[in-house]
């Protein structure tokens, strides 16, 4: 069994990488297929971007190299993830716009600066949570799919210098901390990625054993 991974996101992929060790089958990433531009996201769900990635990008690694290589004939799976933070008080934004939220090109400190100046007067808890959706395609269709969210609040300033994007005003109370001040195996345990790709690897178990 091979699994592509298809993120162009190199803090995802770090994560993900880890994730998927100990799974029965050897992962490749977008390094190992010839350049692609994105996909452009028009879903308006985390689920409609998850499968609309994984159709674009398995349709693009099998007509590749790395679907005809010598590999026992192993088949070739295509994994893609959408996620984002939820903000209960701003109506749940910036959700899918997570990655594009003020500007594309914003630093993480001006998305900062822009979610405590539109919850300024509403008061705390300020409920929030990040939410990641998987697919899982082969020959244009999904094979396993999931969803997976970790549950916490905006802290009330950012804090940590771990992880990455909102991790630094995430609270998440069972730890008394933002993700960003958690190590990554302990963000990995609890974070909606780790639970998303802890279930795939399940299914790969399960599914394709040894
Ligand atoms: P995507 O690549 O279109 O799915 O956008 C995901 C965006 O959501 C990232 O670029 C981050 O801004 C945010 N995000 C997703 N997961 C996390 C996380 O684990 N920590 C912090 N920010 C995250």
């Amino acid at each position: 069994m091979r699994l592509l991974v298809a993120t162009t996101n190199q803090d995802k992929l770090r994560e993900i990488r880890g994730l998927l060790a100990d799974t029965p089958v050897d992962l490749y990433s977008l390094a190992d297929v010839p350049p692609v531009t994105d996909p452009e996201e028009t879903g308006v769900t985390f689920e409609a971007n998850a499968r609309l990635k994984a159709v674009y990008y398995a349709a693009h690694a099998e007509t590749s190299a790395l679907a005809h290589t010598a590999c026992g004939g192993a088949p070739l799976l295509t994994v893609a993830e959408d996620s984002g933070l939820e903000v209960d008080a701003l109506g749940g934004e910036p959700g899918i716009y997570s990655a594009r939220f003020v500007r594309p090109d914003a630093t993480y400190p001006e998305r900062f600066a822009e979610i405590y100046r539109r919850l300024a007067g509403i008061p705390r808890p300020w409920t929030a949570r990040f939410v990641c959706a998987l697919s899982v395609v082969q020959h244009g269709q999904p094979l396993f799919e999931t969803r997976a969210t970790i549950e916490g609040e905006i802290a009330p300033g950012a804090a940590g210098g771990a992880g990455f994007g909102y991790d630094p005003i995430f609270f998440f109370p069972p730890y008394g901390r933002t993700l960003a001040e958690v190590s990554q195996t302990d963000k990995l345990a609890v974070a909606h990625r780790g639970k998303a790709f802890r279930a795939l690897a399940l299914w790969l178990l399960k599914a394709h054993p040894g």
